[in-house]
Formats: structure tokens, sequence, C-alpha cells
């Protein structure tokens, strides 16, 4: 008998939901979650030591695949020299100094320890800045659970159907403008109307929180105009995309400069790091230069810290995102010809180490169009694929991350799992 589901009961006691993040725990795909022992490269082994390969990926981290010997290596290096001292140290100029040399937007940056904090702090201080209490936000994009940031969100959000949390009093979101992804005008609209109180849009440049969706042409440039016209900050949510669709974001994909950055999951290799950069007139409201605060006890962490220059460096390896591009590129391609030769309706879209697969004919450009897509289909196929060992992630919400050790033999071992999955369908 498997472990997993009796594990899981067993968590269930004592965690709400049996999980620490929702989205983990299985229920809009049914079924107990794998519990994972341990991973190496594109797998993972969960309670059973059933292998799998993983194209969660941490939820992006996981760009090198699980446990690469360099980052291990540093991590166990850091950890013997201290774990934590509530004291500068000389890797976190390290690792500043690497991410504003790669981003040309950003001159400065603070360290965070997740994504969420990274986020709430760029709108605190975008309102500090500004002096403007209005923000602008897309329906299905996530930006981490603080209050104002949780109406109509993705990610688990989205997956639950209950895009807004509760526990979020009206007052707390009442400045919180809530606009349809790639609908430029519903955003020029705004402006035009309260757009002396509009301190900044945020927005992820490319969405991966309501599965993968892109931004139409235009549309981010055009969100660019409109901050600068109105003296809005706009704000690139680079949490997921940041190191991940490219060695500058998607940022460097576009050549559209935000005012401001927030980073997480790969800049952290793994380990919880978060920060928030830009231009150094912005960042210099920060306390304790300006009055904006923002403070954290492990902010900027050793071991944490660590992880992330090893992967950083790892990445600026040459070749290192046109492998990575290409080996997602033939995820998404392959997938899509096994669905039509199964005749099964599917499409799906990539860049860089990100994808998305939707059970429509044609790759979704809104939240409206994402959530059209056929969801029952898209849960026999996550558990026909997960039982010949590939995990995708539980949710037909979220984009999908492959690491550079998905070779040829394991995409090949993808597809012809999803050759069989399709056919089933
Ligand atoms: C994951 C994510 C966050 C939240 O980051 P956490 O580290 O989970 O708090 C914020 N924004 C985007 C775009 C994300 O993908």
């Amino acid at each position: 008998m498997s472990r997993n589901p009796e594990l899981f009961e067993r968590a269930c006691q004592t965690i709400p939901g049996g999980v620490n993040s929702p989205v983990r725990a299985f229920r809009s795909v049914g079924g107990a979650p794998r519990f994972i022992k341990r991973a190496q490269g594109p797998y993972m082994w969960d309670a059973d030591d059933t292998r799998y390969i993983d194209y969660i990926g941490s939820w992006g981290p996981a760009i090198l695949g699980h446990a690469h010997p360099e980052v291990v290596r540093a991590v166990q290096e850091a950890a013997v020299g201290g774990l934590s001292f509530g004291a500068p140290t000389e890797a976190e100029i390290e690792i500043a100094e690497t991410i504003a040399a790669r981003i040309p937007s950003i001159d400065k940056l603070r360290l965070v320890s997740s994504g969420t904090e990274a986020t709430m702090t760029a709108i605190r201080l975008a309102r500090g800045v500004t002096g403007r209490p209005k923000i602008v936000k897309f329906e299905g994009c996530y930006h981490g659970h603080a209050d104002s940031l949780l109406v109509k969100a993705g990610s688990g959000l989205l997956t639950f159907g209950t895009p807004t949390s509760a526990g979020v009093p009206p007052e707390f979101i009442q400045h919180t403008l809530v606009l349809e992804y790639n609908k430029l005008d519903q955003v020029r609209a705004a402006f035009e109307e309260e757009g002396k109180d509009i301190a900044c849009i945020i927005v992820e440049p490319v969405a991966g929180n309501m599965n993968l969706v892109k931004p139409a042409p235009g549309f981010l440039e055009g969100l660019r105009e409109l901050c600068t016209q109105y003296g809005a900050l706009l704000i690139f949510d680079e949490v997921m995309t940041g190191f991940r669709v490219g060695p500058q974001g998607v940022q460097g994909l576009t050549g559209i400069r935000p005012d401001l950055t927030t980073l997480a999951k790969v800049i952290g290799g793994g380990m919880p790091v978060g920060a928030f950069g830009g231009r150094a007139d912005i960042m210099e409201h920060i306390a304790p230069l300006g009055g904006v605060y923002q403070a954290g006890t492990l902010s900027g962490n050793p071991v944490a810290v660590a992880a992330g220059l090893a992967t950083l460096r790892l990445l600026s390896a040459p070749g290192f995102y046109e492998h990575l591009s290409a080996q997602t590129a033939k995820l998404a391609q392959g997938l899509a010809e096994r669905a039509r030769a199964a005749g099964v309706p599917f499409s799906a879209d990539h860049i860089g180490g990100m994808f998305g697969i939707y059970f429509s004919e044609q790759v979704p450009t809104s939240l409206a169009e994402v959530s059209a897509c056929n969801v029952e289909r898209f849960k026999k196929f996550f558990h026909a694929m997960l039982i010949k060992g590939v995990h995708f992630a539980p949710s037909a919400f979220e984009a999908g991350f492959v690491s550079a050790t998905h070779d040829d033999a394991v995409i090949q071992a993808t597809l012809d799992a999803a050759e069989q999955a399709f056919a089933k369908l």
C-alpha cells in the first residue's frame, strides 16, 4: 500500500489541509499529494520511492535541476560558518551586485525572504514615494498574499475558485483597482479617471499564475507610457519570470524598463530569498535612508544567499538559456503534436524555462479564455501522467517549469507517457 495517503491523513491532523501552501494539496485534481523524500536533477522520489519527472521545480526555483552539487556545496559551506547573524555579510553585497549588474533597471535592491515580502514592500514604497493611495493590479495575476493584493488573484485562489480572500476588510482593498490583463483601454480609462491618485501598476509581465498568459503586443509598452505620463511607478513582478525566461527576465526580452522589480524563486536557488529593487532615487526612500519602513530578521540570510549566489553564477554559463528554452520548446511542441495525433483539443505555449498547457484549441490570451479551458480533461491528463511517473502542477491554473537537467531523454520519456495519456482522453 502507498504511504502517501497515510502521510496525507496524518498531515491533515495537525496542518490545515495537510499542506503548508494550498495548491500542494491536490484538492483541485483529487487524490493524495505525493510526499517527497528527495529530489535530484529532473526527478523527485515520493514516500514509496516512486520516481517522477518533475515539472513543478519548486514552482520555479529549481532551474538548475534539484540538488545541483555546486549549490549544495555552497549551502553546506555557508551553514558551517553560522546560520544567521542579524548583521551584514559580504555575500549580501555580492548577490546585490550580481543582480544589479545583470538587470539594467535595478540600481539598488533590498533582500527579503519571499516574493510576498518583495511585492508588499514594493507597493508600500511606491505609495511612499508618490504620496498616492491607489494601485492597479490585473485579474489572475498573483503577487503573494499581502492583503491589498489578494483581490481577484491567481494561483491557489484561482485554483480553488475564491479569487478574493476572506479576512481582508473592504477598507483594505478600496485602493486596489483590478483590471483585465492585456486590456490597455481599461488601464487608460482608469488613469484618465483617477490618475493623480494612482501610485503604481503592479503586473506579471508574463503571467504565470493563471496558467501561462503572455502579454499582448503593446500591452507592457502601454503600461510604461501611462505610468510615465501620470507620474505613477511601474512595478514588474518578476518573482516567477526573473532569471527564468532569460538572463534579465521579461524586461530583458522586451527592453521595457520598470521603475521597480520584484524577484524571488530563482534568485534563492531553492532557499528563501526575495528582493525588490529599482532606480536609486526610489530605493533611497527605504529606511534607514528614507521614511518607508521595511525590515526582516532573516533578510539576506547567509545560507540562503549562498544558494542564490551559486545559482546565479551557474546561470551565467554560455548558452544556458538557449539550452533551457530549446528543451522547453521540445516539450511544449511535443505535447501539442501528441494531443493533435490523438484528436484532443489542446495547445501549449512556452517562454524560456516556463510553459503552459491548455485543454483548448487556442493558446489563451486572457483569464476568461484560461477559465474556458476543459478542466475535467486536465484532471484526467494530470493523473494519467502521474501514474506514468510525470508530475505536473496539480492545477490547471499554474505554469510549468523545466530545468537545465531535463535532457532529451527526459523530454522523450515525458512525451511517450503523454502519447498514452492523450489516447485515453
Ligand atoms: C510566487 C509568486 C509570488 C509570491 O512569492 P512567495 O515567495 O511565494 O511569497 C509573487 N509574485 C509572483 C509573480 C509569483 O509567482
